[in-house]
């Protein structure tokens, strides 16, 4: 049977809950375990797929189409196991089920209650959907304290109790504060999150304090004494020059061997072998041979956790070439005024990411358009492929009248709303009244390679390749003729043949578009070959100027 261990979260919240169980995952996985990482949302909306990314960040999108925390995202990273729909709970889904089981009568006339139904609900869906996983990490979204959490730190304390205490752990992650005025660093916080943890019936078993600054060995034995745990438990996750050097940094504190401690497993060497994986990224990181600067050109770049799978696939391509990727991250919408250009002068490459609406899209096409005629290496990811060719049409088609009906109605629509499509032999359809949550194209569809182009190349010439989806808006195949005339090819079609995929440019050092999300499946162990051909390109634009 699976052990579970849970990972909750007290003092604040942006303590790296997720980068924690994400390097807690690796470091079982480095001893030879199955591991399976799962996260449960306390907020409302049924999945984050309608949230604004101010609100959430990036929404990441599983193989099998759900759209999900971006969580999700590091621990594929740092694992490689491939998350589902069922590694993503929020309380809308928990409460939306149950709700529609009162519906039907399951209940049998029974009153509906938080104990037991809603908290049975989050059990089943913790225990649901494994196999013959060692270990399943499940990491509890908020703060210890917030009212909304109470059901599922409920629903992991029975659960703690139901498989023993064997077969359980709990972590709380928590934050020991330097206070300058003081020189000191202060264990209190830590001491009341952990009362309140205790107060909702959960001793944790391992408390990691998160603090910039060494804790001193007399902090963390007071932290032991008052938060009832051995002092070898209370471990200190200082903060680090590079993510990837998180699970090293928990190993040299002893956190796998305290969680296989608890278990009453016994630490293998495995460890130090598979660690090597993560001193070989930590060291290129530290020491590249060279740099390049890339600028993203997008609408929410003031908040990196809107492209946090973009930011680590773009740090990955650099790996695979030992550079550092500089990331010069500029709003879209000064691409619109005069004289921008200069703005892009400097940098060795430019992607346009994914995106949605119209406002921004103008300076996207701008900057699509410079790239062209400069010859500068550019990738346009979903949105960024969709305005490239808008860009494309106007200025190489002649087609004046080139848009979007994401805009509004349009009289050239080059990218248009597209209402039924295939799933291998399914025909999935949407209508263009649908509800919003849920309704877009999401998760992995097959793309065949035209033989012979730069990115059947770039996938070292396979046929057919599988990539991660989430838009609603397509490039109209009816343009194809014109645009190829034009010098942009179709190198990447659906399997049936009516949905572009991938466009390059023929008369450019390194032009593509893609229309899926290659940076959801980018590791830092497996950098994802659109981007570590992407940085290349950007390398050998560094040698030119
Ligand atoms: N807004 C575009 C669409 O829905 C692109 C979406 C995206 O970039 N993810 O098709």
């Amino acid at each position: 049977m699976a052990r579970f261990i849970f990972i909750t979260g007290g003092v604040v919240s942006s303590l790296g809950k997720g980068l924690s169980s994400a390097a807690l995952g690796a470091l079982l996985q480095a001893r030879g375990f199955k591991v399976r990482l799962r996260k449960l949302d306390p907020y409302l909306n049924v999945d984050p797929g309608t949230m604004s990314p101010y609100q959430h960040g990036e929404v990441y999108v599983t193989d099998d189409g759900a759209e999900t925390d971006l969580d999700l995202g590091h621990y594929e990273r740092f694992t490689g196991v491939s998350c589902r729909q069922s590694d993503n709970v929020t309380a809308g889904r928990i409460y939306s089920t149950v709700i529609a089981r009162e519906r039907r009568g399951d209940y049998l006339g029974g009153t509906v209650q938080v104990i037991p139904h809603v908290t049975d609900a989050i059990k089943e869906f913790i225990t649901a959907d494994l196999s013959d996983e060692d270990f399943v990490l499940v990491e509890i979204g908020g703060t210890i304290g917030d009212i909304e959490g109470l059901p599922f730190v409920e629903a992991i304390r029975q659960l703690g109790n139901e498989t023993g205490r064997h077969n359980s752990l709990f972590i709380h992650v928590t934050l020991v504060p330097y206070i300058s005025a003081a020189g000191e660093l202060k264990t209190k916080p830590t001491q009341h999150s952990v009362k309140e943890l205790l107060g909702l019936g959960i001793q944790p078993d391992i408390v990691l304090c998160r603090s910039e600054r060494e804790i001193p060995r007399e902090a963390r034995q007071k932290l032991a004494l008052f938060c009832n745990v051995h002092p070898d438990r209370v471990i200190q996750a200082r903060d680090v020059d590079t993510i990837y050097d998180v699970p090293i940094a928990y190993h040299n504190q002893g956190l796998d061997e305290q969680v296989l401690k608890h278990f009453g497993l016994h630490p293998g060497r495995e460890a130090e072998v598979e660690l090597n994986r993560w001193n070989d990224i930590v060291d290129t990181i530290r020491s590249p041979e060279g740099e390049v600067t890339i600028a993203v050109v997008g609408k929410y770049t003031n908040l990196l956790d809107a492209y946090k799978s973009l930011n680590e696939a773009l740090t990955h391509g650099g790996i695979a070439n030992k550079v550092r990727v500089n990331l010069n991250w500029l709003e879209s919408e000064i691409f619109e005024g005069e004289n921008a250009a200069h703005h892009l002068e400097s940098c060795d490459g430019i992607l346009v990411p994914g995106g949605f609406g119209e406002r921004g899209s103008r300076g996207k096409i701008n900057a699509a358009r410079f790239a062209r005629e400069r010859k500068v290496p550019y990738f346009g990811i979903c949105f960024g492929m969709q305005m490239a060719v808008i860009e494309a049409a106007r200025n190489l088609a002649g087609i004046a009248k080139a848009g979007s009906t994401e805009f509004g109605p349009c009289d050239e629509p080059v990218v248009g709303l597209l209402t039924e499509w295939a799933r291998g032999n399914v025909v999935e359809r949407r209508r263009s009244d649908d509800d919003l949550g849920g309704t877009m194209r999401l998760g992995a569809y097959a793309c065949r390679l035209t033989p012979g182009t730069k990115v059947a190349e770039i996938y070292s010439n396979k046929s057919e390749i599988s990539e991660r989806h989430r838009h609603r808006y397509e490039v109209n195949i009816n343009y194809r003729r014109q645009l190829e005339a034009a010098g942009m090819t179709f190198s990447g079609m659906s399997p049936d043949g009516q949905l572009p995929e991938i466009v390059e440019l023929q008369d450019h050092p390194w032009f593509v578009g893609v229309q899926f999300h290659p940076e959801l499946k980018s590791k830092p162990f497996d950098p994802h070959p659109m981007f570590t051909s992407f940085i290349k390109a950007a390398v050998d634009q560094s040698r030119l100027v």
